[in-house]
């Protein structure tokens, strides 16, 4: 049997498992499982592959995704370029890292986007912002990230406080991303704390969190008439170019 699996801290909340199994499944793969590994200090990650051998693919969440790219032997261009890995695939012994969330969550957003979606707030400055912030680029959308401590971001472009947030420049960008973990599930209330009154229905709002299906930001969003998307397709989307990553390496 070969193991693959999620590895993150905390892990229990995720979708990826049920996702991967389906697609054993449906692929009639009965030689693949796919578990959750909780792994709360990323220091630990040689010494757990090594205790767990069979282990052959990963996906990685938070809070791991950067963390994680000094334990690799190699990074591909994309995962270089957002400076995040979420998916790793172990060839000859050696950990090989890959970024998808950039091309899943580029693809899940194309549908929604309009000419007026110029310039998008990022809010947090993790590796699911930065891989949201590339996406974008590509697309020729300029991108400012929003940090609880922007002072500790110094080394990133383009970052501005919480606290620096007025209802003009919320008026002025009409896309706005959550890439922090609030509002998921257990703590559903969770929300970022900007100044709502500058949300409008020009507003395209897309919340990484996919559980719950509607988030506390997505519905205060819904209440402006903005409209609002969940990372659903994203996580789907993701996971299927996980999925071609694997196959192609030979998995
Ligand atoms: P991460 O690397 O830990 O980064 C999260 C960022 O959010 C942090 O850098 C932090 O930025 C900010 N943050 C953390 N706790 C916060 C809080 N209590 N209040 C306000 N800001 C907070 O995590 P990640 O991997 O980027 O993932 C972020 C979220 O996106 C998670 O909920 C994850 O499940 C979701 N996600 C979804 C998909 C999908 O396919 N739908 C893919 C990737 C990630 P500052 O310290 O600068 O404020």
């Amino acid at each position: 049997m070969k193991k693959l699996g999620l590895l993150g801290h905390p892990v229990s909340h995720s979708m990826s498992p049920k996702l991967f199994i389906d697609k054993f499944s449906k692929a009639g793969r009965l030689d693949l499982e796919y578990l959750t590994y909780d792994l709360p200090e990323i220091s630990d990650f040689n010494t757990f592959t090594a205790n767990n051998p069979d282990i052959v693919a990963l996906n990685v969440t938070i809070p791991h995704k950067e963390s994680i790219i000094p334990y690799l032997s190699e990074i591909d261009e994309e995962a270089q370029a957002i400076g995040a890995v979420n998916t790793l695939f172990k060839a000859n012994g050696k950990w090989m890292g890959y970024n998808t969330d950039g091309w899943g969550f580029r693809r899940s957003i194309q549908p929604f986007l309009r000419g007026r979606h110029e310039s998008a707030l990022i809010f947090g400055t993790g590796g699911a912002a930065k891989a949201v912030a590339y996406s974008l680029k590509t697309l020729g959308i300029a991108c400012y990230f929003v940090s609880r401590t922007p002072e500790k971001r110094r080394k990133m472009s383009n970052v501005i406080g919480f606290n620096e947030l007025t209802p003009e420049a919320i008026k002025h960008h009409l896309l706005l991303i959550n890439c922090t973990p609030l509002g998921m599930e257990p703590d559903t209330d969770g929300c970022v704390q900007i100044p709502w009154k500058g949300v409008g229905k020009d507003h395209l709002i897309v919340d990484l969190v996919y559980n719950p299906d509607v988030t506390t930001f997505m519905t205060r969003a819904l209440e402006k008439g903005a409209e609002a998307m969940n990372g659903c397709d994203m996580l789907r989307l993701q996971a299927e170019k996980s999925w071609d990553i694997w196959l192609k390496n030979g998995l």
